[in-house]
C-alpha cells in the first residue's frame, strides 16, 4: 500500500509500525505505539489532526520545542553544502559546534569528542577517564541511566543492566534520595552527610588506587529527577579530588538548558574534569552526542593516540543543528525562560496540585525538569500501582497530554520554550486525570 492510497495514515502507521518495528525496551507483542505525524513548538500531533501538549519533549530532548524554524534551516542549508564527512577532516559545522559548545562549559574546557548519543558519549568519557588515570573501576549509582552500550549500561544502576552485563569493573553505590532515603536520615543535611560517608566507605573499600571515574548524572533524571541535596555534589568533587579520581557528570538530559542553567551542576558551584552531553545539544534534531574534555585531560593525548572514533563523529547535519539550537537559545533567551518557568509557574502549580491530592507524595525538580512521584498511601509512601499508573496515562492522553510516565512517577518535562498558560492547560489536564484515579485502585 502507499501512502498516497490510504487516507488513514494513523491506521497505516500503527499497522507497519507493528508489521516491521522492533522497539526498545520491549516484549514486542505486549505494545501499542503512539503515533505522531508533527509538531510545532510544546505541540504535537497524529495525522488525523488530534493534538497533544507534549509534556515529555519526547525523552526529555526537545529542549528547543518542536520544529524550531532556526534549526530545521540549518538542517536543510547544511544538506545543500555537504550530507556527511569523514571524521578525520576539518568542517566548518563541526568546528563551530565544537566551539559554541566549550564557550559553555567552565574555564579550562577547550575540546569537544562527538558522539552519536549518549550511550557513546559516556562510553568514551570512561575510556578517557581509565586511560588518563591507568585504573579501571568506574563508580556510579544504583539509580542512575548512562545509556545502552557495553560499558554505559553496565555503568546504569537500574534493572537494565541486568541483561547486559558484559562490560567490567563496574561498581555500583547508593546516591541521596530524601524521599526514599537508604541512609533512615531525616532531613537533607543528613542524607547529604550519610550519602557522602557511604561514597567515601565504596572507594575505601574498592581500593582508592583502582577507582578510574565516578559516574553520575548531575541530577539522575530518568530515575526519578533526584535533584542532590545540596552539598552533596560538592562532596564528590571533594573525594574525587582525595582519590585522584576522574569526575565524569552525564549531563546528557540534565543539560543544555533543562534545569533552568545551561548545565544542571553551575548551580551547585562544582567543575567536573569531563561533561556528557546529547540531547538538548541540538533538541535531537538529527543524533548528537559528546564529551566536553577538560584541559589536562585532554592534553594527555596531544603525543599519545586517542583509541576511539565513531564513522558520523561530528556528523554535519548534527553539528550544524547544534550550532543554530545554541545561537537561538542564547538569542531568544530559552534556558532563561526554562528557569523563569520552572519558578513562577511549574514550581507554585506542581505544589497546588500536591495539595489538593493526596496521591502525590512528593514534588521535586527545577527548571522544566519535575517528578510527581505518586503514593498509594503518603504515610508508607507505598509507590502507585502500575495497573493506576496505567489508567493515568490514558486519562492524560484522552484529555490532550503527552506525558513521560516512568515507574510511579509523572516527570513533568515540557520544552524549555513551554509557555505559562501552556503550564497552566497542561496543570488542569494532570489536576483532572488525578482526580479520575483518587481514590486510588
Ligand atoms: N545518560 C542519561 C542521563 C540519559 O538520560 C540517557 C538517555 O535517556 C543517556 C545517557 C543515553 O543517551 P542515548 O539514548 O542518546 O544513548
Amino acid at each position: 500500500m502507499s501512502l498516497t492510497q490510504t487516507t488513514d495514515l494513523d491506521a497505516l502507521t500503527r499497522e507497519l509500525d507493528r508489521g516491521h518495528v522492533f522497539h526498545s525496551w520491549s516484549a514486542q507483542g505486549a505494545i501499542s505505539p503512539f503515533v505522531l505525524a508533527g509538531g510545532s513548538g510544546t505541540t504535537v500531533w497524529d495525522h488525523s489532526g488530534r493534538s497533544w501538549l507534549d509534556f515529555s519533549s519526547q525523552l526529555v530532548n526537545v529542549n528547543i520545542g518542536h520544529q524550531h524554524p532556526a534549526v530545521v534551516q540549518a538542517i536543510k542549508e547544511q544538506a545543500e553544502i555537504l550530507t556527511t564527512v569523514s571524521p578525520a577532516t576539518a568542517n566548518l559545522a563541526r568546528g563551530r559546534a565544537a566551539s559554541l559548545i566549550a564557550d559553555l562549559a567552565p574555564d579550562g574546557f577547550e575540546k569537544v569528542f562527538f558522539t552519536n548519543g549518549g550511550a557513546d558519549a559516556n562510553e568514551n568519557a570512561i575510556r578517557l577517564a581509565r586511560l588518563y588515570t591507568g585504573r579501571d573501576t568506574v563508580l556510579s549509582q544504583y539509580r542512575s541511566y548512562h545509556g545502552n552500550t557495553g560499558a554505559a549500561i553496565v555503568a546504569t544502576g537500574d534493572w537494565r543492566r541486568m541483561p547486559n552485563q558484559y562490560a567490567r569493573g563496574h561498581v555500583h553505590f547508593f546516591g541521596p534520595y530524601p524521599y526514599r532515603s537508604e541512609f533512615w536520615s531525616v532531613s537533607p543535611e543528613q542524607e547529604c552527610e550519610r550519602a557522602l560517608h557511604h561514597l567515601r566507605r565504596t572507594i575505601e573499600a574498592e581500593g582508592p588506587g583502582t577507582i578510574a571515574a565516578i559516574l553520575i548524572e548531575s541530577i539522575p533524571g530518568t530515575a526519578g529527577v533526584i535533584v542532590p541535596p545540596d552539598g552533596y555534589l560538592a562532596g564528590v568533587r571533594a573525594l574525587a579530588d582525595e582519590f585522584g579520581i576522574v569526575l565524569i557528570l552525564d549531563e546528557v538530559m540534565a543539560g543544555f538548558g533543562r534545569t533552568g542553567e545551561w548545565f544542571a551542576f553551575e548551580r551547585h558551584g562544582v567543575v567536573p574534569d569531563l561533561i556528557t552531553f546529547a540531547k538538548g545539544v541540538n533538541s535531537g534534531y538529527v543524533p548528537l552526542g559528546g564529551v566536553i574534555i577538560s584541559d589536562p585531560i585532554a592534553a594527555t593525548f596531544d603525543d599519545r593516540v586517542f583509541p576511539g572514533g565513531l564513522t558520523y563523529s561530528g556528523h554535519p547535519l548534527a553539528t550544524a543543528a547544534a550550532v543554530a539550537t545554541i545561537e537561538a537559545m542564547h538569542a531568544e533567551g530559552v534556558v532563561e525562560n526554562a528557569h523563569t518557568i520552572g519558578a513562577e509557574a511549574l514550581a507554585p502549580a506542581l505544589a497546588a496540585l500536591a495539595e489538593k491530592h493526596e496521591v502525590i507524595g512528593e514534588v521535586r525538580g527545577e527548571g522544566v525538569f519535575w517528578a510527581l512521584e505518586l503514593v498509594a498511601d503518603r504515610a508508607t509512601r507505598e509507590p502507585l500501582p502500575a495497573a493506576t499508573m496505567a489508567r493515568l496515562k490514558t486519562e492524560l492522553l484522552e484529555r490532550g497530554l503527552l506525558p513521560f510516565v516512568s515507574d510511579n512517577r509523572i516527570h513533568v518535562v515540557p520544552p524549555c520554550t513551554v509557555t505559562a498558560d501552556e503550564v497552566a492547560r497542561a496543570v488542569e489536564i494532570y489536576d483532572a486525570a488525578l482526580a479520575v484515579i483518587e481514590p486510588v485502585g
